[in-house]
């Protein structure tokens, strides 16, 4: 007998960040028959194999950067403090098991029917769900399917033995750290991750393409923070070409990531020992390798032809700015659309939507604004950016119609420290202007605090602040955010 097939107002194919807040926002909010497939865990990357367990990772390694400073402060802390990276591994993932309880609640309470499984298209409103618990597939329809399935690591196709390696998924997965890491990438991933091993005190080598890493950042982001890696202990290796080989070298019986959608590397082993080799022939040994070099996103396997959901030439979900896709009735959003792959800004367009298509009259026209979007990289210090980097902003003006306000300094926390160590903890501020009113169309801040600081700031450019307007905020004194209202 052929399943029978449930109907809904909304279904939403996955619950991560994204699809969580597209389904709260329709069913807590409006009412809307609501069915969310989730074939992972609960809150999907950003929870279980992202934000939140990187930034408890990110506190970890700072306590130990204060530890290491306090001596400074004249506090008597050895120099070999003990720390126990597997206790704090066992506790992280605890608070992300609560977590995953607190998402499923969430759903729960606001009448979202939640199913575990793995969905895909079997008609242009109708999915099939290969349900977990074994009891087979399931047919569902609805006049409205969110698509909002994220996205994974990639792995190097053209590395022989590239699978030796982890990602950031698998780098979830440590308990024992590893010796001497090779860290391939040069964006946020890279960055924040290079910058926690290496304060925790593992052999950190961060291979780039480039000269710098962040690219895509303002250069003045890009060229101090490569510098301050580098003075804090951080090997990197410049202009490189990639390597070839990956062979593993001991003989411990492979383990498998088990990230959100990752399954496809070796996973993290305490003796692991890898040979890798550069196309140049230069070979190194390393206990643990990581790839973090972009995530692609999640569309494998969801019969987007039958919906008729066109991709684009990066093979993401191809959406307007309303988040609709080729097919009428399914909108896509997040990590699969390549569209800034941030958890809020996910959040966010979920909301949006669930507001246009559920909300009342008046939001019929709802959308995301993705521009002047803030974000921080956890780096060590964290850098803050928002806007226009100062190249992007000459191209869009013109040279002569910007103004660059620039400072650097020492945040008085360091002034304790003696010159060799402060130089691994700078401070700088760049504010870009445009036309005669002086609008702020460019935010770049590096140093301790800047994760805190840019949300304040970002309201203020999203209010359209001119120069004038951050001068005419009296300073908070002593920070280092005062430097932001008088700067000359
Ligand atoms: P996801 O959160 O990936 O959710 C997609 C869900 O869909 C998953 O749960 C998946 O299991 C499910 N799914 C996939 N296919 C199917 C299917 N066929 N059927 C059913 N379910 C399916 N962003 C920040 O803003 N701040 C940070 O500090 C930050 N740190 C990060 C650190 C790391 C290491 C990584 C990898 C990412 C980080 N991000 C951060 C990015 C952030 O995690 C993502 O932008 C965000 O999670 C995207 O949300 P999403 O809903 O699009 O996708
Ligand atoms: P990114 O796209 O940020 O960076 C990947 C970088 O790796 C590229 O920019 C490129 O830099 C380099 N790269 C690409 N291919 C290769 C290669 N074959 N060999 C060596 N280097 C290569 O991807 P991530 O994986 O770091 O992160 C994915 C996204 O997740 C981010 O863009 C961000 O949106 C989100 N994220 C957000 C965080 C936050 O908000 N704090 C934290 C973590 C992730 P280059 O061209 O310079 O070589």
């Amino acid at each position: 007998m052929a399943p029978t097939t449930k109907s809904y107002d909304y279904i939403v194919i996955g619950g991560g960040s994204g699809g969580s807040g597209a389904a709260r926002r329709a069913a807590g909010w409006y009412g809307a028959k609501t069915l969310l497939v989730e074939n992972g865990k609960a809150g999907g990357t950003c929870v279980n194999v992202g934000c939140v367990p990187k930034k408890m990772t990110w506190y970890f390694a700072s306590v130990n950067e204060v530890l290491k400073g306090a001596k400074n402060y004249f506090y008597d802390v050895p120099e070999d403090v003990k720390f126990h990276f597997e206790k704090f591994k066992k506790r992280r993932d605890e608070q992300i098991v609560r977590l995953n309880g607190a998402y499923e609640r969430n759903w729960s309470r606001e009448g979202i029917e939640l199913v575990h499984g793995t969905a895909k298209f079997s008609g242009p409103k109708e999915i099939e769900v290969e349900l977990q618990d074994g009891s087979g597939k399931a047919s569902y329809t609805a006049n409205h399917i969110l698509i909002a399935t994220g996205g994974h690591p990639l792995v190097p196709e053209d590395v022989q033995g590239a699978h030796h390696g982890i990602t950031s998924d698998g780098f979830f997965d440590i308990e024992v750290l590893p010796r001497k890491i090779a860290i391939v990438g040069a964006g946020y991933i890279a960055v924040e991750l290079a910058g926690v091993l290496n304060a925790i005190g593992v052999e950190t080598h961060l291979f780039i393409r480039g000269e710098t890493f962040l690219r895509t950042f303002d250069p003045m982001i890009q060229e101090t923070m490569t510098k301050t890696y580098e003075e804090a202990g951080v090997i990197i290796h410049k202009s490189f070409k990639g390597f070839k080989t990956v062979e593993r070298l001991d003989s411990s019986p492979p383990t498998v990531t088990e990230g959100a959608h990752e399954k496809r590397t070796d996973g993290p082993t305490p003796d692991k020992r890898l040979k890798l080799t550069d196309t140049e022939g230069n070979m190194y040994e390393f206990t643990e390798l990581l790839w973090a070099i972009g995530r692609a996103p999640e569309t494998k396997g969801l019969n987007l032809d039958i919906a008729g959901v066109k991709l684009n030439e990066k093979g993401q979900i191809d959406v307007d700015e309303f988040q609709n896709t080729s097919a009428e009735g399914i909108y896509a959003l997040g990590d699969v659309t390549g569209q800034a792959e941030l958890t809020p800004v996910a959040i966010a367009a979920g909301r949006q939507l669930g507001n246009r298509l559920f909300g009342p009259p008046e939001f019929k026209a709802a959308k995301l604004s993705y521009e002047n979007i803030p974000t921080v990289v956890f780096s060590h210090p964290e850098v803050g950016t928002i806007g226009l980097t100062e190249p992007k902003a000459v191209q869009r003006y013109g040279q002569e119609n910007i103004k660059v306000y620039k400072t650097k300094f020492a945040a008085m926390y360091f002034d304790l420290y003696p010159p060799e160590e402060k130089v691994a903890h700078p401070t700088q501020y760049k504010i870009i202007c445009a036309g005669p009113e002086e609008k702020v169309v460019g935010l770049h801040i590096l140093g301790e605090g800047s994760g805190e600081m840019l949300q304040g700031f970002g309201v203020a450019m999203k209010m359209g602040a001119t120069k004038a307007n951050f001068d005419s905020c009296v300073a908070i004194h002593p920070t280092s955010a005062e430097e932001l209202v008088t700067m000359r």
